[in-house]
């Protein structure tokens, strides 16, 4: 079969125009033919494969074109780069690989191109296109890739249990391909990753991470995370997830399965938002429900104070998984610490003061936390659903109003400390802290205005409660 059409881009034909002056035997392989094949936009990322030296094919293609570009280097990988605005092309030489038990890294050495679609880990990333003037645009698909595309499946080219032992990285992969393709792993795949799970081990963090943030910034990540919890990966990666899995029932009360109801809300907020730490933050909203899970008698089963254990544990879980410890972190500890005030706030009333609270809370990160409550809405009755999603409606038109007026979003106390210092004479003291903690809270339970002359006037009054005596020199 031929697929010319895939081959539009001007940098195809300078690559077989250079393979040809150098006759090497070129092909461009893996995730760029395979997108194609699904109709998956246009990828940015083409890799070419050679038989015989990449970089030697890099160089004399940067040389064919019009404004020579750069070709970056990686002599230990025997890689070749060439970046432009919209595109960046690798080569790299057709290779050979063979592992060794304790590492991800084989033994490496050249090859054909079979050798190196050998060591490709699933058939639709195995096939390649030619490049070469003669066959420009046939494809080279041994191991019926394409019919695996149609079919949606996932499968390795050689022996399951050999290609996730070598790599297990690979486990991973398969999965998120998985999730993000909406394909099926092949059987006989998904029980080589249950056997082979516990090598996970000795793949870094940081790679595992990256394929969770794909798996999560797919539409629906339930697909991947069920897979990984039915094939045992997820004890060695997420065990704070695994411990919510499972219903109890004492005396004919149960509480419902944290696990399934968390990937159902990681699915209800993705067509809401893109940020990828707003899904994290969606998928750990209760992972402190599993140590803070009680039962009793009176009130069934309880789990307080969970948010702030779930806050806590964030954090650990992005320490160990060493992911960012800063802002981000920062931002889903707040989403999971405060994931329930907007249900407790529309349960007791949405007061104005309480709706004030909240923004000054949540500040900036106020409208996600309510996307967060809006998708952790996942109850089977209409009836709740609609009341649910109406109270939360009232809460962000509260959130409008009342921010239209007090601007307490990002709060800044109109009267400074400096300020209450020179009104009455003081050193720094506690005194200073009482009256600004007075105005604020005048503020926010609506007492006064948030403004200048308000809170002026309101900490004359709380420092003459003090005993206070203002400084009427000017
Ligand atoms: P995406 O861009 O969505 O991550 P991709 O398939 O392009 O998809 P890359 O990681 O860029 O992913 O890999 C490019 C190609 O290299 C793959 O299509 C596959 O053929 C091969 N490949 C990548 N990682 C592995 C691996 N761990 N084992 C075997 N082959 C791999």
């Amino acid at each position: 079969m031929n697929y010319k059409e895939a081959l539009q881009l001007n940098i195809f034909s300078t690559i077989s125009k250079a393979a040809t002056e150098l006759q090497l035997e070129t092909y461009v392989i893996g995730g760029f033919v395979r997108d194609f094949l699904l109709k998956r936009g246009d990828a940015k990322d083409i890799d070419v494969v050679a038989v015989g030296s990449g970089i030697e094919l890099a160089k004399k293609v940067a040389s064919l074109l019009p404004n020579k570009p750069k070709v970056q280097v990686f002599k230990n990988y025997g890689t070749a780069m060439i970046k432009t605005k919209e595109i960046e092309v690798e080569f790299v030489g057709a290779r050979k690989e063979s592992y060794e038990r304790g590492s991800r890294n084989p033994a490496v050495e050249d090859g054909t191109l079979q050798d190196d679609q050998n060591r490709r880990d699933f058939s639709i990333n195995a096939m390649a296109l030619s490049l070469n003037e003669a066959t420009f645009g046939d494809l080279l698909d041994p191991f019926n890739g394409l019919q695996d595309l149609e079919d949606k499946r996932i499968v390795t080219p050689l022996d399951p249990d050999i290609t996730y032992s070598d790599d297990p990285l690979r486990m991973m992969r398969a999965i998120r391909f998985a999730t993000q393709l909406d394909f099926k792993i092949d059987p006989v795949s998904l029980e080589a990753i249950t056997r082979n799970a516990d090598r996970i081990k000795i793949i870094s963090k940081e790679r595992i991470v990256v394929e969770l943030n794909k798996i999560l910034m797919s539409s629906k990540p339930s697909i991947g995370f069920i897979l990984l919890e039915k094939t045992q990966l997820l004890p060695h990666i997420l065990p704070e997830l695994v411990a919510l899995k499972g219903i109890d029932e004492i005396e004919g009360q149960k509480h419902k399965d944290n696990f399934y109801h968390s990937l159902e809300v990681v699915d209800n907020i993705c067509p809401n938002t893109d940020n990828v730490w707003l899904r994290w933050a969606a998928l750990l909203h209760d992972i402190g429900k599993a140590p803070t899970k009680r039962f009793s008698k009176k009130v069934g089963w309880t789990f307080h104070g969970h948010e702030f254990v779930g806050g806590k544990m964030a954090y650990k879980l992005f320490k160990r998984l060493r992911m960012p410890l800063n802002e981000k972190v920062k931002f889903v500890q707040k989403m999971v610490m405060m994931s329930s005030r907007p249900i407790v706030l529309s349960q007791d009333g949405v007061t104005d003061s309480a709706v004030r609270r909240l923004v000054f809370d949540a500040g900036d990160h106020v409208e996600d936390l309510m996307t967060l409550c809006e998708a952790d809405i996942t109850t089977k009755n209409p009836r709740k659903f609609e009341k649910y999603h109406n109270n939360f409606k009232v809460v962000r038109e509260k959130i409008v109003e009342v921010e239209e007026r007090d601007h307490v979003r990002n709060f800044q106390p109109p009267v400074s400390g400096e300020e209450i210092m020179k009104t009455f004479n003081l050193k720094p003291s506690r005194e200073i802290g009482i009256i600004k903690h007075a105005i604020k809270e005048a503020i926010l339970e609506g007492e006064i205005p948030n403004e200048y002359e308000a809170a002026h006037a309101y900490m004359i009054t709380k420092g003459k409660e003090l005993g206070l005596v203002e400084n009427t020199e000017k």
